[in-house]
């Protein structure tokens, strides 16, 4: 009853509040349960309807990706061999196997039963043996994912499975965005469990600040500012068991070994303007290694990282020299990668 009453009342004032200078929405916040992770919406609107409508996006693409949900698209095409696909499928299927293409299989869509076999996608979870990973891997190999752009429909080969769970959240990001833009909002950021994506500036103008996981602690080791950009992070942190020999291992497989990526790093951020692009590198980016990833940087550099090394090192590109700084009294030492 209270809260009907004051409602209106608050409308009422920040209508007259705003008789001059354009109105600036207050937030509108929501918070969802999907892909896995909790996702923090926050809109500057005045439309009510624009949550729901997002809500209603974000369980449309997770009911089409999903690898377990038995009505989904690709469980389909994981257990017949093909499926048809829905345009907004079809639109990341054609997008990831580029991106397979672009990090040289360092993303690989069809990594997928190995994953199952170290239990990752049922939380039982186990070291395979040498032979079962060797002949899982016989059928890992996105380039034989076939796609029909006329018919939309994707075959894979004897034995494949795929998932698109490495760029879901991304492309979720890029939709939800894309949505918010059409619907005339200026001012946005979304959080896919770590996966941040914004929408133009604050309202006031100023740049959003992002803190930066440490993937050894509980906090941030760093500070970035920026609009207009999603921020991804992928590191061996967010989903790990430890094995009897009390070896550590991570969901994030290098599709040449089939064992969780050791190639020094502990997490990899990617910066750009796109979702889908960002959490491919940052997967693809963690998988190649500090070395690789500083290579791959210099001969596309159409985006922006920050790589936490396993001898505690922050390595970011040039571009992030005045937008990033590491918190005080950081235990990580701060160096930018050479431009050659
Ligand atoms: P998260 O989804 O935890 O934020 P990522 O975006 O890095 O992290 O995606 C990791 C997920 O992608 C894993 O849970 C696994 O299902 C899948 N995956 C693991 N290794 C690869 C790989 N080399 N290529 C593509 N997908 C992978
Ligand atoms: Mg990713």
């Amino acid at each position: 009853m209270f809260r009907k009453l004051l409602l209106p009342l608050c409308m009422v004032l920040t209508f007259s509040a705003c008789a001059k200078a354009p109105a600036t929405p207050e937030a509108k916040t929501s918070k969802l349960f999907a892909m896995d992770t909790v996702m923090d919406l926050s809109v500057y609107t005045e439309d009510d309807s624009l949550m729901e409508q997002a809500a209603q996006l974000v369980s449309q693409l997770e009911s089409s990706l999903s690898t377990t949900d038995s009505g989904s698209e690709i469980y389909q095409a994981n257990a017949t061999g093909s499926a048809a696909l829905s345009p907004s499928t079809a639109e990341l299927l054609e997008q990831a196997l580029d991106l397979c293409e672009k990090t040289g299989g360092a993303l690989d869509l069809s990594i997928y039963p190995v994953v199952q076999a170290w239990g990752f996608t049922t939380g039982t979870h186990k070291v395979p043996s040498r032979e079962e990973l060797a002949s899982l891997l016989e059928h890992v190999d996105y380039s034989r994912i076939s796609y029909c752009a006329a018919t939309q429909t994707v075959t894979l080969p004897e034995g494949m499975k795929i998932d698109l769970g490495s760029v879901a959240k991304g492309y979720t990001s890029d939709r939800l965005i894309q949505l918010l833009r059409e619907k005339g909002v200026r001012s946005a950021v979304l959080n896919l469990g770590g996966n941040v994506h914004m929408l133009g500036t604050k309202p006031d103008g100023s740049l959003w600040r992002i803190g930066i996981k440490d993937p050894q602690g509980e906090s941030y080791f760093g500070i970035l500012s920026a609009a207009d950009q999603a921020v991804i992070t992928s590191g061996g942190y967010e989903r790990f068991f430890e094995g009897e020999d009390g070896t550590v291992y991570w969901h994030i497989i290098d599709p040449k070994t089939g064992y969780p990526a050791k190639n020094g790093l502990l997490s990899a951020t990617a910066i750009g303007a796109q979702g889908v692009y960002c959490d491919a590198l940052s997967t693809a980016l963690f998988i190649m290694g500090p070395e690789q990833a500083a290579d791959f940087w210099r001969e596309h550099r159409d985006f922006e990282a920050i790589l936490v090394t396993d001898r505690n090192e922050v390595l970011i590109t040039p571009g992030l020299v005045d937008s990033f700084r590491l918190v005080e009294d950081s235990p990580y030492t701060l160096t930018v990668i050479a431009e050659e």
